[in-house]
């Protein structure tokens, strides 16, 4: 495999931590040539003190102009504009997007025209904006590799095989800390209990998501536009183990997997390698010193958040936007303590249910979108708060 010059978008945080892991470890392989994260400057000093990127985009200017003081010899940038300027660089064959929210996604859409790889890790970015970009993909000759470990595991389990000798696709979910706990206690749920997962170690945003299911909700419509599927190709079971990561059923009814700890590293250097693979040290899977893996179907009544992402692929146009900007500024407002665990889900059903779609054409209408549905749901939280 040719050695790839890597641009890591979100370098602070869980999966660009992670990320750094990897290239670490593969430095003959992996060469870091920009980063990109928000406001941790202090652990991005680290970073380009031990990785020495050549040009890095920082969240905010006062951060990028006291950083070029320290390392006067490296190229600086700032806000959106910076990860686009840093993902523009003709050297840069490979872009690993990990950067929460969707204010990458102006940059996503040079790195399809660059005809680089994405490792994608940001779903929000299929979720917003599925539809335009898999237009700009048709048209060039870039790849987009799921770095989320679904999605690798429906990506590694498709393989060789042609489209038409897939059923389905079934996305597991470990179910969060709340699997088990009875609805009526939902109203009483904490933050700190809401951000305690029991198999994955993740940003809070994701965290909070996986306990009200809105990330597996996310993940139907990223897989959807990743997979180019129909949307009852696509199912979901609770697998609290987080040991298989999804599964394939192809025509003739057999299943596929795939297996491993929960580890991102795994994923994230697959979807460098691919289509080789890499040694990764890790003590491995004993599955008899496991002993059983369990199964369980979801409880949509309890998890609203899995019916609102159907409704979303029926909605289709702009819906994917608006029902992630809602979700944003629920989970927001539920870490503040504004609304409780339950009051999420009827922030972002009514959110959805009351908009009036239209046609994204271009990132404007995404932006436009996400802007409005941020307004109107915080005013609808407002509203609403004295209940
Ligand atoms: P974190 O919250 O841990 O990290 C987010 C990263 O984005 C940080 O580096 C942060 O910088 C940076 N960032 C945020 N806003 C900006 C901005 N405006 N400009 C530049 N950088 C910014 O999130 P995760 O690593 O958990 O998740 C990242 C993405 O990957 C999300 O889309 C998530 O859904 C997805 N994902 C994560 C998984 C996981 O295991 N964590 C699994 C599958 C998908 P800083 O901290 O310096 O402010
Ligand atoms: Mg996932």
């Amino acid at each position: 495999m040719k050695s790839k010059n890597i641009a890591l978008l979100g370098s602070t945080g869980s999966i660009g931590r992670n990320s750094l892991d990897v290239i670490d470890a593969n430095r003959d392989r992996f060469r870091l040539v920009a980063i990109a994260a928000g406001e941790n400057i202090k652990l991005l000093q680290e970073q380009i003190k031990f990785f020495n990127p050549d040009r890095i985009s920082v969240k905010y200017k006062k951060d990028a102009d006291r950083l070029k003081n320290l390392f006067p010899d490296k190229e600086f940038y700032y806000g959106d504009r910076g990860i686009e300027e840093i993902v523009s660089d003709n050297g840069i064959d490979t872009v690993i997007s990990a950067i929460s929210g969707t204010s990458s996604l102006a940059a996503t859409i040079i790195s399809i025209r660059n005809n680089q790889r994405i490792c994608l890790a940001n779903k929000e970015t299929l979720v917003a904006a599925g539809e335009l970009i898999n237009f700009e993909l048709n048209r060039s000759r870039a790849e987009l590799i799921p770095i989320d470990s679904e999605q690798s595991a429906i990506f590694q389990s498709i393989g060789a095989n042609k489209k038409e000798y897939l059923r389905r696709v079934i996305l597991t979910a470990s179910g969060g800390p709340f699997f088990r706990r009875n609805k009526r206690e939902f109203s009483q749920i904490s933050v700190k209990e809401a951000l305690t997962h029991p198999t994955w170690s993740m940003g809070t945003k994701i965290t909070l998501d996986s306990a009200t299911l809105m990330n597996k909700a996310l993940e139907i419509i990223e897989t959807y536009y990743l997979f180019n599927l129909n949307k009852d190709q696509i199912d979901v079971v609770i697998h609290p183990q987080s040991i298989v990561h999804s599964m394939v059923e192809f025509i003739d009814s057999s299943l596929i997997a795939q297996l491993s700890w929960p580890d991102m590293r795994i994923p994230i250097l697959y979807s460098l390698s691919f289509p080789e693979r890499m040694f990764f040290e890790n003590k491995g899977l004993n599955l008899s010193d496991l002993k059983k893996l369990d199964f369980y179907p979801v409880d949509t009544d309890k998890f609203r958040s899995i019916e609102l992402a159907y409704y979303v692929l029926d909605m289709k146009k702009n819906a994917g936007a608006v029902f992630n900007a809602a979700n944003e500024v629920a989970t927001e407002s539920f870490l503040k303590e504004e609304i409780s665990f339950n009051d999420i889900f009827d922030v972002v059903e009514t959110v959805l249910h009351d908009e009036k779609f239209y046609p994204i054409r271009s990132l404007d209408d995404v932006e436009e979108t996400i802007r409005d549905t941020k307004n109107k749901t915080a005013n609808y939280i407002k509203r609403r708060k004295p209940k």
